[in-house]
């Protein structure tokens, strides 16, 4: 089998409301923009992929043509290594062997978990926020993901000042002491052109104090810069709260060195931005020998998602992130390029066990949508 063709199509989908991310102050998000990629094969199979968010915006149709066309997809661990120098000249390479998974997948007639030794059990997933509300909006939206059935939800505090943040993580704590708590400062990376300056060493020790006196957190995520490997490590030493960290961290190798100078207690690679679903399964294996907890990144489009579903069903992981900040952020804006969308039951979300990514698009309004 060979890869003949990639066709790139450039979506817009204008949102029913308004999203306005924690890692973007003062930005209103109207439109959820998506390059959507297909890999098409001399075999009539082809695979999709996407890359969401900042790289949507780029350009690199002809670069992945070069890397990819006349390859044999199903050959992942090689093309993944082919690609590496991708990663040096622009966009990271890991959301293309998903396309390539997704061939294998349809060529075997199997999901992608169930190739890499997973199950299709449910996952436990937590109900990640995107936004920094004050607490009568943000007890409300708890209330709302508790009587769905969620036993966890994940908090934002991406500010120079965390004090609302954590009043609010101390209101929802009075009302739910037995919800799982987490937070997540977005220190890790920055937007371009929004200018936040990062939390001190100090500052990040002090909100995680806090933290341990609201109690139940599960982790406190991206306190410092992501490659701020020491310090991430001082502070893991002097908190009992764990620290989670990873999502834009760039292939296994940076991973390593989390383990090496011991930064983290959660390692939250994402297949789709940071290492692929192989190099996140090798990720999950080196959590695993060296007792830490694996709780991948999944905020992505629905595609992307939907990857990370897979890498999540074929490893050990902890919580499967599940990414809902209505109005602005539901499983329909996420997942608009699907024809439906992924939910959550009971707390719980359950890889798609149609072969490869195994889900449907919607090309009718993939087409509408598409502004290439
Ligand atoms: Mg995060």
């Amino acid at each position: 089998m060979e890869i003949t063709e990639i066709n790139q199509y450039h979506l817009r989908y204008e949102m029913s409301d308004p999203f306005r991310p924690a890692w973007k102050p003062g930005f209103e998000q109207t439109e959820h923009e998506v390059l959507l990629f297909e890999l098409e094969t001399d075999a009539g199979i082809s695979g999709v992929t996407t890359a969401s968010g900042f790289a949507g915006r780029m350009d690199y149709l002809e670069l992945a043509e070069m890397f990819l066309v006349g390859e044999d997809p199903r050959e992942v661990e090689r093309l993944v290594e082919k690609m590496d120098p991708l990663n040096l000249w622009g966009p990271r390479p890991w959301h293309f062997e998903v396309a390539l998974w997704d061939i294998k997948g349809k060529e075997a007639g199997k999901p992608i978990y169930e190739l890499l030794g997973g199950s299709s059990d449910p996952i436990p997933a937590y109900a990640s926020t995107g936004e920094r509300q004050g607490v009568e909006d943000r007890l409300d939206y708890v209330r709302d993901r508790v009587n769905e059935g969620f036993e966890a939800v994940k908090l934002r505090c991406h500010g120079e000042d965390p004090t609302p943040d954590l009043e609010v993580a101390r209101e929802v704590r009075s009302e739910f002491p037995d919800l799982t708590l987490m937070m997540d400062a977005n220190m890790g990376w920055s937007v371009p052109m929004v200018d936040v300056e990062p939390w001190s060493f100090r500052e990040a020790l002090s909100v995680a104090r806090e933290l341990e006196d609201i109690g139940n957190v599960a982790w406190l995520e991206e306190p410092l810069d992501r490659r701020n490997y020491e310090g991430l490590s001082r502070l893991r030493e002097r908190t009992d709260v764990p620290i989670a960290g990873g999502e834009f961290n760039n292939g296994v190798h940076q991973f390593r060195e989390f383990i090496k100078q011991g930064s983290l207690d959660v390692l939250q690679p994402d297949a789709v931005l940071a290492t692929g679903i192989s190099g996140g399964k090798k990720v999950a294996a080196m959590a695993d020998t060296n007792g830490l907890e694996f709780a991948p990144h999944t905020w992505n489009d629905g595609l992307g998602f939907v990857a990370n579903l897979h890498m999540l069903a074929a490893t050990d992981a902890s919580w499967c992130e599940y990414p809902i900040d209505p109005p602005g952020w539901t499983p329909e804006a996420r997942d608009f390029l699907l024809a439906n969308p992924i939910v959550a039951e009971d707390g719980e979300v359950a890889p798609p066990d149609g072969p490869g990514l195994g889900v449907d698009l919607d090309w009718d309004r993939i087409e509408s949508l598409d502004i290439s």
